[in-house]
C-alpha cells in the first residue's frame, strides 16, 4: 500500500491553528490592546486629559502591529478570557447541541 498523504502536503501555515471562536462557549473572540501615550495630562481624577505621543494607527496593519501578546487580552463576547493551551485541547469541530 501506498501512503496516501505526501509530506509536501503538509503545509506548515496550516499546523499552526487559528481560532475565532471561544472553545468554552462559541463566542466570538475580541481583543483589547494597550495603546502607550507620552507626555500625558491628566486630572485630578487620573481621567486623561490630552498627551503628546502615542501610536497613531491608520490601518489594519497598523493596529495589528499594536497587538503584542504581552499587551493584549484576548477574550470572547461572554468574557471568558482566551487560554491558547485550553483551545488547542478542544477539538476543532465540537458538537453543540
Ligand atoms: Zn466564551
Amino acid at each position: 500500500m501506498k501512503t496516501p498523504i505526501p509530506a509536501k502536503n503538509q503545509d506548515p501555515a496550516a499546523t499552526e491553528a487559528s481560532f475565532t471562536k471561544c472553545p468554552e462557549c462559541g463566542a466570538e473572540l475580541q481583543a483589547t490592546v494597550k495603546l502607550y501615550l507620552y507626555e500625558v495630562a491628566v486630572t485630578a481624577d487620573g481621567a486623561v486629559l490630552s498627551y503628546e505621543g502615542g501610536p497613531k494607527p491608520e490601518d489594519e496593519s497598523d493596529i495589528l502591529e499594536l497587538c503584542d501578546m504581552q499587551d493584549t487580552s484576548i477574550y470572547c463576547a461572554n468574557d471568558h478570557p482566551f487560554d491558547p493551551a485550553k483551545a488547542k485541547a478542544s477539538p476543532a469541530e465540537q458538537i453543540t447541541s
